[in-house]
């Protein structure tokens, strides 16, 4: 249930409302829309409470039952964009935002060589993984927390942003044997700008509930990957599972699905019509994984333009100084050469089509 306040209700009126919900032992969550009114959105079962309830509460202009099952992250809540602010940047907003980086952290020169080329290119986020979920149990596991220093070290000496993957609430094992002090999860929060959530976490639902705990003061963006089997509806479910514990910064990122592609060709299906869908249910910004979705460096180029074109706000890319040495996800890796022509291309699409950010193409409905 969502409940607009009128465009000059007072803040007594407000916290009636606010009392009103809490008195039923429903929760809330505040948003105040472009045009200056405040959006109040019910959460909880409000099956059991009538419209009218709120209406009476003087200040209340009106009170709309969400239909959705995804309530907070969809644009019947709140129609406008969500920008989300990342220190000096803007997610969703005007301009496409580029994320690249290796797949895994291996060693400082690798770390900062990468470094340098992303900074010269003018990326704003470096991504690596310090924590790797792997298929195997027996392939590198990352760096752990030395790979986490590594990137925070490039960050201090560029001053671009970081990202990384929080892949559970676990104390990483190092190569070593020694079995790191804090969790997985509280080195990734505290270090880097943008927690990622891989493919393989989106449906544990625990962990998303602990990411939003954790990154409930701060908001720090979390960048949430489509699991590979899921429907966009459970995707955006899982994306509703972070905003309703308080963080509703959430930027949903398509990554490939599983069909019945055969793997010489492409590692999952580019789910590329999923974009206009994720942007017309939900607000959140939505970025493309070129290099998952297509496990080979020869096609990320023209997937990542697709992508943008189909109205993607980022794009979060693979690249290694020597794609042939990576210890992970090598053959998907573009070098500095095919990043720079994807930069460069991706860019003027975006101002071709989208100079004010996304925008829907004629004759959508909204709902
Ligand atoms: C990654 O980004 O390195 C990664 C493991 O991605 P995904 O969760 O999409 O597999
Ligand atoms: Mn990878």
């Amino acid at each position: 249930m969502i409940i607009h306040m009128s465009r000059n209700a007072t803040q007594q009126q407000l916290q009636a409302v606010k009392d009103c919900i809490a008195n039923r032992e429903l929760a809330f969550d505040i948003s105040n829309g472009k045009t200056g009114v405040t959006v109040i959105g019910v959460l909880g079962d409000c099956s059991k409470v009538e419209e009218s309830v709120f209406e009476e509460i003087d200040g209340v202009d009106k009170v709309v039952k969400i239909s959705k099952p995804y309530k907070l992250v969809s644009r019947e809540f709140a129609p406008a964009n969500r920008v989300i602010k990342s220190g000096s940047m803007d997610i969703g907003g005007k301009s496409l935002v580029m994320i690249a980086g290796p797949c895994s952290l291996e060693n400082d020169n690798q770390i900062m060589t990468i470094a340098n080329y992303i900074s010269d290119l003018q990326i704003p986020v470096m991504r690596g993984g310090a924590y790797k979920p792997r298929t195997s149990p027996y392939s590198f596991q990352g760096m752990g927390f030395t790979g986490l220093q590594y990137l925070v070290h490039a960050r201090e000496k560029y001053g671009f942003q970081i990202v990384t993957e929080a892949t559970g609430l676990h104390n990483h094992e190092n190569e070593d044997g020694s079995i790191e002090s804090n969790t997985v999860l509280d080195n990734v929060v505290k270090y880097t700008d943008i927690v990622q959530i891989g493919a393989r976490n989106m449906k544990s639902y625990g962990f998303l509930r602990e990411v939003a705990i954790k990154t409930k003061e701060s908001k720090k963006p979390v960048l949430l990957k489509r699991g590979e089997s899921s429907t966009l509806k459970d995707f955006l479910l899982a994306a509703e599972y972070i905003a309703a514990n308080g963080n509703s910064n959430v930027i949903l990122c398509l990554r490939g699905i599983r069909t019945f592609e055969e793997e010489k060709f492409q590692r999952y299906t580019p789910d590329l019509g999923a974009i206009p869908v994720l942007k017309r249910e939900s607000n959140l910004p939505v970025f493309f994984d070129p290099s998952h979705s297509t496990g080979y460096r020869s096609n990320v180029y023209s997937v990542s333009m697709a992508a943008v074109a189909a109205g993607a706000d980022g794009l979060i890319i693979e690249t290694h100084n020597d794609p042939s040495t990576a210890l992970c996800d090598g053959e998907q890796s573009v070098t500095q050469q095919q990043l720079s022509e994807i930069i460069r291309d991706a860019a003027k699409i975006r101002s071709t089509l989208y100079p004010d950010g996304y925008r829907f193409p004629t004759g959508v409905v909204c709902n």
